[in-house]
């Protein structure tokens, strides 16, 4: 065991949950919380947190108590302080951002809740989440003239590109109603003929004396 020489303070003991430790506890602290047993979901997060050394799992946990902290106890300020320490932990994640975005926007931090939505609308987010930031800049008062602009022209682009699927659907079905009513009028056909419907070849007196309709080899039997 490493001894730091921190003067009086012991060194924090750092447990390492196993994978399966890991994910069973996460699951979990889910229950917990959707439970309304939160005391017992916040203790399980600061287990998370304290057992794991990726930066990722100790972000995804430190989020996950912040939204239990903000939605579930309405403790803004800690849970803003969580989505913090999630971002500074895995700068990638794009869920700490939002939830933080959100907590600020909700707890009248307005010019915070303004610069994390515009953080998000100039990182690769789907569309649907980059809207969802415009909006809440619109509704904020911060979208600039040439952001509701781009907003206007890539929310007509959208609506292009469904058009486009739309009728793309439209044609394909349309082909296929076709396809398998000529198929039909042939076989109606090769019926009154007397031929096999699914082949086309004349069908002998036999087959026609029992009625068939088809060779007994289009269905995929010997004969
Ligand atoms: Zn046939």
């Amino acid at each position: 065991m490493l001894v730091r020489p921190t003067g009086g303070v012991a060194p924090m003991m750092v447990r390492q949950l196993s994978m399966q430790e890991y994910v069973r506890l996460s699951a979990e602290v889910h229950d917990l919380a959707r439970a309304g047993r939160h005391q017992e979901a916040l203790a399980g997060c600061r287990t998370l947190i304290e057992g794991d050394d990726s930066p990722a799992a100790r972000a995804t946990a430190y989020c996950t108590r912040g939204v239990i902290l903000w939605q579930d106890l309405h403790s803004a300020d800690e849970a803003i302080a969580d989505f913090s320490r999630a971002m500074e932990l895995d700068r990638k994640s794009i869920h700490p951002l939002l939830w933080r975005a959100k907590c600020y926007e909700q707890s009248g931090h307005h010019d915070a809740a303004a610069a994390d939505w515009r953080e998000i609308t100039q990182r690769d987010v789907g569309e649907e989440l980059w809207f969802e930031a415009c909006d809440a800049l619109r509704r904020l008062g911060q979208l600039s003239l040439e952001e509701e602009e781009l907003a206007k022209r890539r929310a007509e682009e959208v609506a292009a590109r469904e058009d486009r699927k739309l009728k793309q659907l439209e044609a394909e079905r349309a082909r296929q109603t076709a396809e398998f009513e000529k198929r039909r009028s042939v076989q109606a056909t090769r019926r009154s003929l007397g031929h096999c419907y699914l082949c086309g070849e004349r069908l002998s007196i036999f087959q026609k004396l029992l009625r068939k309709d088809s060779h007994r080899r289009c269905w995929g039997y010997r004969e």
